[in-house]
């Protein structure tokens, strides 16, 4: 690969869900990656925003130009794609221009399936035995996704989504799927991903216990599992808590209460139909994260916007009222200092509790030893 002219792929940044061990119960566990890209040698990516002023820009491209490199010819070993003639250029492997690209920009389809023919490659190499693997191609038409089964045939899916970063800011141009619209291959919707996995490592950074926010997402996941919200909801709200409620009064005997919180917050959200997204538009956002001025200063974006129309507003609300019973039921139940053992008994014909036991066994690892 060094004598080509391909994207050079930097360190995988590990996203989503099931990295942090949160992943919706009953889905087959996704573990995405995204892969930074930089200029190969010879050329420099530059990136167009579009035409409207709106963030997340999702009709951001890559476009891409050759540079002269006359003069460093044997410190880059290459030919200068600029002076060099058609004919001596034929000894060289053709520019990104040439492979990669539409019209001077960079094709997210084509660099996907560029990838997937070195991942298919690399994977002969490697022989390995543990797992068969398969590419999902009707799934990853901008990504490359691989289906993995190990040899007890569970399967999961390795995701690799590609990315170029936004000057030194963690807002990177993605070749993530727009939901709901086709996205045309040479757009780069600006993605918030790393962003957030950030926001998240500050948390865990400023307060005791680390990572005690994954408790409330795996929780969360649980009980509204099969719910009519998205991961992406509850982890918005979530969030937007950690920055309102002191990080001290998230532990211990205050975990009911912050359970509370986040059902409490997710409902308001839906009747006021109104979910703001976290990082665009949001003026607590510590300065850690670096983030372009215009994501600071735009209007918050609503999250919600789909269920403006009442009438799903309303199945939301219902279903959420449901979740709310549930939950609060079975979180009275766990009280902090006495869990019922019923329950715990009750949970081995119960799919969704079976699945939040070792969770409980954690918070409580006393009664969950006794009921067990
Ligand atoms: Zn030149």
């Amino acid at each position: 690969m060094s004598d080509t002219f391909y994207p050079v792929p930097e360190c995988l940044i590990e996203v989503g869900s099931t990295f942090e061990g949160w992943c919706p119960v009953r889905n087959v566990p996704v573990f995405c990656l995204l892969v930074p890209l930089l200029a190969p040698r010879g050329h420099t990516f530059h990136l167009d925003l579009g035409s409207t002023e709106k963030v997340p820009a999702t009709d951001s491209c890559i476009r891409v130009e050759l540079e002269c490199t006359c003069g460093r010819e044997q410190e880059m070993s290459m030919l200068c794609f600029l002076h060099t003639s058609a004919k001596q250029l034929k000894r060289q492997c053709p520019s990104l221009l040439h492979s990669l690209c539409t019209n001077s920009y960079l094709d997210a389809e084509k660099t996907a399936r560029c990838f997937r023919e070195l991942i298919k490659n690399a994977w002969k190499c490697m022989h390995v035995s543990e797992f068969t693997m398969e590419i999902d191609t009707v799934k990853s038409r901008r990504s490359c996704r691989l289906h993995v089964r190990d040899l007890n045939k569970r399967i999961f899916y390795v995701e690799f989504v590609f990315g170029v970063q936004q000057d030194d800011t963690d807002i990177f141009l993605s070749s993530h799927e727009i939901v709901f619209r086709h996205t045309p291959s040479t757009a780069w919707p600006q993605s918030c991903v790393v962003a957030e996995k950030k926001f998240f490592q500050y948390i865990a950074n400023h307060a005791q216990g680390g990572n005690f926010y994954l408790r409330y997402l795996q929780l969360c996941a649980y009980l509204m599992a099969g719910l009519k919200f998205t991961i992406y909801d509850l982890k918005t709200v979530i969030m937007h808590l950690l920055t309102t409620i002191p990080l001290e009064r998230w532990h211990g005997k205050d975990f009911l209460l912050r359970m509370d919180d986040i059902l409490n917050y997710l409902h308001c959200c839906v009747e006021e139909k109104r979910l703001d997204h976290f990082i665009i538009g949001n003026d607590m956002m510590p300065e850690e994260i670096i983030l372009l001025q215009e994501f600071r200063a735009s209007p918050p974006l609503n999250m919600f916007q789909h269920i403006l129309n009442s009438g799903v507003a309303r199945r939301k609300l219902s279903l959420l009222n449901m979740c709310c019973r549930n939950a609060s039921g079975f979180l009275t139940n766990c009280n902090v200092h006495s869990p019922d053992s019923t329950l715990l008994k009750k949970s081995s014909r119960d799919p969704v509790l079976t699945l939040a036991l070792p969770l409980l066994a954690e918070l409580w690892p006393n009664k969950c030893r006794a009921a067990a």
